[in-house]
């Protein structure tokens, strides 16, 4: 099932992505203290005629990682490979796309923390010295081979630092974690997106999309775009507040921005477990999803606006979410 609150992309989102994405770091918004430390590294490295130390971003998906690779190039002047940890499953694989680098490139490597040991150990020289051992010959003729590579800059990204090996972890010079966006960030967001997609909308509607976006310019964007539909086919064309609102409760998105599959999470640790302490593996049992799908798809944001927390005890729903659904604790 395609999630519409889920921050994870879908083919639709890669489709549109594409073009509306900012492509400098003057239209990224948001992200204050990311953007004035790299702007100060960049001009550095620039003036020194080097590449960009390696850059590793991490966050929640949907925040902005990939669009930040991209501007990170642009800004170079660098060209940019993307790939990801998935996508490189045999140090040969890795071994291709670094003998293909230009000069001052841009490597980026989306869910870094999912590269295999073997090829994470081809990354180590090639982060440090710029070259790569490579084994030719057979049996008892085997031996390795240095290759130099040309300087490049790696910008790697992962849902959690953590998830990293330290060796790897260790290699990177900038190490940036990305933030939720503020519901202001996120209505300029919308209203940039609405300019790009030529759709009309206004401030109130903007603020309203934002507020229920979890934080998130993706699922932002998407919202607006499901809006928009609405109020093209039904509403003569403009996004108003209340185009917006009926929208969103057209598409099951309440007043917090949860949606179902959160109602269904946190109504089903209230009603089964008496709202917790209860361990993450009972509740993926109980609503029938995976473990790492709740950890990282499901639970940040209920977490961020405080329905949720985290005890030693397990997952307990509070009191602010209780009063959301308009219930009693205990009750
Ligand atoms: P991630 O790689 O972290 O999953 P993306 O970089 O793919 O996220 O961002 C998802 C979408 O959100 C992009 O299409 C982009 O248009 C939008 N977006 C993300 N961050 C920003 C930002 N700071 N300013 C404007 N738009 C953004």
């Amino acid at each position: 099932e395609n999630r519409l609150l889920s921050s994870e992309s879908t083919l639709e989102d890669q489709g549109i992505e594409k073009s509306i994405r900012p492509s400098d770091l003057e239209h990224y918004i948001g992200q204050e203290a990311i953007k004035k430390n790299l702007k100060i590294f960049i001009k550095a490295a620039k003036g020194r005629n080097e590449p960009l130390d390696h850059v590793l971003l991490y966050g929640p998906p949907g925040l902005g990682k990939t669009t930040l690779a991209m501007i990170i190039a642009a800004e170079m002047g660098a060209g940019i490979r993307t790939t990801s940890g998935p996508a490189l499953e045999r140090p040969g694989d890795l071994a291709a796309v670094l003998s293909s680098l230009e000069p001052g490139d841009v490597l980026f490597i989306d869910e870094i923390h999912r590269l295999s040991r073997h090829v994470e150990e081809i990354l180590y020289p090639a982060m440090e010295d710029f070259c790569m051992d490579i084994i030719v010959g057979k049996d008892d003729t085997a031996h390795s081979v240095r290759l130099n590579l040309p300087p490049f800059t790696l910008v790697g990204a992962t849902t959690r630092a953590g998830y990293l090996s330290p060796p790897l972890r260790d290699r990177f010079g900038v190490i940036n974690r990305l933030q939720y966006y503020s519901p202001a960030e996120l209505s300029l967001i919308v209203k940039r997106t609405a300019s790009v997609l030529d759709a009309k909308i206004d401030g109130e509607a903007c603020d309203e999309i934002s507020r229920r976006s979890r934080g998130t310019p993706r699922i932002a964007n998407r919202l607006l775009r499901r809006i928009r539909d609405f109020a093209q086919v039904e509403m003569g064309g403009v996004i108003d507040r209340n185009a917006a609102r009926i929208g969103l409760s057209r598409l099951q998105v309440d007043e917090m921005g949860l949606d179902r599959v959160d109602h269904q999470l946190l109504m089903g640790i209230i009603s089964k477990f008496g709202g917790g302490p209860v361990g993450l593996d009972t509740i993926a049992a109980a609503i029938g999803e995976e473990r790492h799908t709740i950890e990282d798809v499901y639970e940040p944001y209920l977490l961020q606006i405080g329905f949720m927390q985290r005890t030693p005890r397990g997952r307990v729903v509070t009191d602010h979410a209780y009063k959301h659904f308009n219930m009693e604790k205990g009750g």
